[in-house]
Parts: C-alpha cells; sequence; structure tokens
C-alpha cells in the first residue's frame, strides 16, 4: 500500500519510522524540511508539500499540533483536500476537538474521500517502541483498511463506533485523568516531602501495594528526578488538550470542577517554566506552591 504522512513532530517522526521500518513506500511532509531528513535517509520519500504526500496514496496519516494545525494542513491548493485522490483515506491521529473531528469527516465526504479519527495514548517513547494504544472511530471497513498500519505503530487499537468524533472524546477524556493523576502524585509529594519523606520512598509505596499502573510508575519516576526537559509532551499542548475538554464540557453541559485546577496549573506552569517544558512539571508548580 502506498502511504503518506504528515507531521514528523515528537511523534509523528517516531511513528512513521515504524511504517518504514515495516517497509511500506511512505512519503512524507513536515513544515520544517528538516525534521524529514533521517526518515528519507531510512528510505522514506521526501513531499515537497501536503497535497504532495497524498497524491497517487491510499492512506494518509497526519500527526500534527492541534486543530488550526490541521485545518492549515488541508486547506489551500497544495493541501491534503486538494491532494488525496477520491476514495483514498485519511487517518487523524493528533489529538483534537470533537469538533473538528466531525468538520473533517464532513469535509472528507465532500471531496469523495474517507476519513478516520485515531488518537492515540503513549509518549514519544512509546510510539518509538511500536507501543501506542490506538483509539479509532468511523467506518469500520475504513478500520479494517487501516488496521494492519496501525498494528505497525501501537500494540493495541480500540474501536469506539462510526461518529467520527467518538474518539476524540474518549482520547481527551484520557488526557484529563492522565493529568488528573499528575496534580494528584504532584500533591502528595509535595505533601510528603514536606513532612520529611523522599519522593522516591513514597512512590515506592504508592506503586508497589494500591497505585501499580504506568501512569503512576511512568510519570511517579519523571517527577522524581525532576525529568521535565526536553519535553516529550510540551506543556502548551497539554492546555490545548484541557481547553478542548472543557469545550466539550461545556457543550454537552457537564461540570467538571476538577478541569479548571488542572487548566490553571497548567497555564501557571508555562508562565512560570516557558513553552519548553513537559507537561507533567506541573508538579513543579505545585512544590514551589508548597514553598519548596
Ligand atoms: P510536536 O512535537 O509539537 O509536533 C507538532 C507537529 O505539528 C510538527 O510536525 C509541527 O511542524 C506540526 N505543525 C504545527 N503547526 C503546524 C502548522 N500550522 N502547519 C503545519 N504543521 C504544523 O507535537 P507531538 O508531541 O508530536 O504531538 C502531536 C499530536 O499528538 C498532538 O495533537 C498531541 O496532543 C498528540 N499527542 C502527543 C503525545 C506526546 O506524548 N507527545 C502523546 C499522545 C498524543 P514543525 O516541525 O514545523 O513545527
Amino acid at each position: 500500500m502506498q502511504i503518506g504522512f504528515i507531521g514528523l513532530g515528537n511523534m509523528g517522526a517516531a511513528m512513521a519510522a515504524n511504517l518504514v521500518r515495516a517497509h511500506h513506500d511512505v512519503a512524507v511532509w513536515n513544515r520544517s524540511a528538516d525534521k524529514a531528513r533521517p526518515l528519507v535517509e531510512a528510505g522514506a520519500v521526501l513531499a515537497a508539500n501536503a497535497g504532495a504526500v497524498a497524491a497517487g496514496r491510499d492512506i494518509v496519516f497526519s500527526m500534527l499540533a492541534d486543530d488550526s494545525a490541521l485545518q492549515d494542513v488541508l486547506s489551500g491548493d497544495d493541501g491534503l483536500l486538494a491532494g488525496l485522490r477520491a476514495g483514498a483515506l485519511h487517518v487523524s491521529m493528533s489529538t483534537i476537538s470533537v469538533s473538528t473531528a466531525e468538520q473533517l469527516a464532513a469535509d472528507h465526504r465532500t471531496h469523495g474521500q474517507r476519513f478516520l479519527c485515531a488518537p492515540v495514548f503513549g509518549r514519544p517513547e512509546a510510539a518509538a517502541a511500536a507501543k501506542l494504544f490506538v483509539v479509532a472511530s468511523g467506518d469500520a471497513k475504513d478500520l479494517q483498511v487501516a488496521s494492519p498500519l496501525l498494528g505497525a505503530m501501537s500494540q493495541r487499537v480500540f474501536y469506539v463506533g462510526e461518529a467520527p468524533s467518538a474518539a476524540s472524546l474518549v482520547k481527551l477524556c484520557g488526557n484529563f485523568m492522565i493529568l488528573s493523576a499528575i496534580e494528584a502524585l504532584g500533591e502528595a509529594m509535595a505533601l510528603a516531602e514536606k513532612g520529611g519523606i523522599a519522593k522516591k520512598q513514597l512512590l515506592e509505596v504508592l506503586t508497589g501495594t494500591l497505585f501499580d499502573s504506568p501512569i503512576y510508575r511512568n510519570y511517579g519516576a519523571m517527577l522524581v528526578e525532576g525529568r521535565f526537559r526536553p519535553a516529550g509532551f510540551a506543556a502548551p499542548l497539554g492546555l490545548k488538550d484541557m481547553r478542548l475538554v472543557g469545550q466539550s464540557a461545556e457543550s454537552l453541559r457537564v461540570p467538571m470542577p476538577l478541569l479548571s485546577v488542572l487548566r490553571d496549573h497548567m497555564l501557571q506552569t508555562i508562565a512560570q517554566e516557558g513553552e519548553d517544558i513537559d507537561w507533567s512539571a506541573i508538579a513543579r508548580s505545585i512544590a514551589k506552591n508548597a514553598g519548596l
């Protein structure tokens, strides 16, 4: 199958590399062309723009920062909508809003093209190891077509229904819960540390008893080591996700008081630490608030 891949950031570069490694014919494009170099050296073909990536391809994956990056890549004479042939499939793997997922599906339908929404759980290390979890929604037949390729990038694919936005909503729920867990860990660690207990020791007890999950283990280790740079998941993207959760909460009329705390701590962290820090650094802001 002829594949296109758009967006070679922290996640996309690692995901596209797995497709190249699996000996697929992959054309790539990234706004900053230098990020494509390692992939081209590994065998991918560099396209001149998003439309050219799609030309003659059966399936195009996109992994971009946010809704507006995706809109930029889709639109214009050299955009994805113009370049993708009728009947070809676009698989959007970015974390995007529910409304943008619906809009994308409608735009592709208008052009006679297919669309799957397939955001992922897992950080760049998981992407590099092909250990992502994919949450997909859209037409089940399209998922069947994409499945072998999603399998080359992930350890499991969940199908959550036909509505294109369903996968977006599930992904946003998940990220709300991840940041809630980091917030809880950060507060508990600040409390323990101020009381004279090492963060490492607290984490050992928590993950060795009732909190033995990858989120607590992996983020816990980052918090203990203060490993917030370089950012695997940059804080501004985390803030974007909390904004998207808020949009869905507002339109569905779901009060989420914890979300307001998380959003404020995310903002505080970016204001204090800069744009290039990992979102888990909210724990640092929490510690500073405690006078640590
Ligand atoms: P990233 O490293 O910041 O990469 C963002 C990508 O989007 C880059 O390729 C960037 O191009 C491109 N981009 C941004 N604005 C653009 C525009 N206006 N036009 C064209 N391209 C544009 O982000 P990431 O960490 O890979 O995340 C990508 C997506 O995956 C996001 O939706 C994020 O929420 C989601 N996600 C991330 C993680 C994680 O742990 N990092 C985990 C799960 C899901 P340039 O290189 O030119 O800037």
